[in-house]
């Protein structure tokens, strides 16, 4: 059983070293009075790893990793160089990589891997196109990319991934998925993994925001989101995490 809920934000190539402290100071939990079961994670770019190095309550994750340890690789950033500037998390197989950087589910297993390898938790994301969906294929698409990366970890490893779910079609459009059809897909998700599906967090991902995060956090296979637009400003993502930390006290 999953029992926290997780707010993740993915800042993409955004932000700046201003934003970066004004989040720290902004996400301090006791000020918030979030609950102890919320998660916040911010992944940002490699340049503003280091400045959430220091804080106690937010994590930070990069948005890419290599799949090799070193070497000549040029542009690419290795995990023990992420790990050196305070991360401990890594999204893997973003469709903004898979389609504009054409990574293969091969690949985006073979990164996972590797950052299970160095001890950085790996935040797998999985989704179909729009197209796809209307063809019929979300489960098809959805299935191809999780089996690739249980066929790369090694046994008892696949527990340990975080894993999103981001319908293509929802990512930076606004158009969300109705909470319903998200939670089709991740209860069929959680099925897919077996009897590590229980304790993986899987996170909802595609145009979240303070006005329907509550909705879809209730889903009972939604664990949380990740946040791409609405991380950017802090107001909203304060007011997520608020929604997130609700969620977790006993209602009544
Ligand atoms: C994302 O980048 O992972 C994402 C979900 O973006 P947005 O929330 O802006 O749709």
């Amino acid at each position: 059983m999953v029992s926290s809920v997780f707010v993740v934000g993915n800042w993409k190539m955004n932000g700046s070293i201003s934003r970066a402290e004004e989040f720290c100071q902004g996400l301090r939990r006791f000020e918030l009075d979030l609950a102890e079961q919320v998660e916040i994670a911010l992944c940002v770019p490699d340049t503003l790893l280091a400045a959430f190095s220091a804080s106690e309550d937010v994590r930070v994750g990069a948005q890419n990793i290599s799949e090799y340890d070193s070497g000549a690789y040029t542009g690419e950033i290795s995990a023990d160089l992420l790990m050196e500037q305070g991360c401990d998390l890594v999204i893997v197989g973003h469709s903004e990589r898979r389609q504009l950087f054409a990574e293969s589910s091969e690949q985006v297993a073979n990164k996972a891997a590797q950052a299970l390898r160095h001890g950085l938790t790996p935040i797998v994301c999985v989704g179909e196109t729009e197209q796809q969906r209307e063809q019929g294929r979300t489960f098809e698409v959805v299935g191809e990319q999780i089996q690739a990366v249980q066929r790369e970890l090694k046994a008892g490893d696949i527990e340990k991934i975080w894993l999103a779910y981001e319908p293509v079609w929802a990512i930076g459009t606004g158009k969300t998925a109705q909470p319903e059809q998200a939670q089709e897909v991740h209860s069929w998700i959680r099925a897919q993994l077996g009897k590590a599906g229980v304790k993986i967090p899987l996170l909802y991902g595609g145009s979240v925001k303070a006005a329907n995060a509550d909705q879809l956090f209730q889903q009972k296979d939604i664990n949380g989101g990740l946040i791409g637009g609405a991380s950017l400003d802090l107001n909203e993502f304060q007011s997520i995490c608020k929604i997130a930390s609700a969620l977790t006290k006993p209602k009544g």
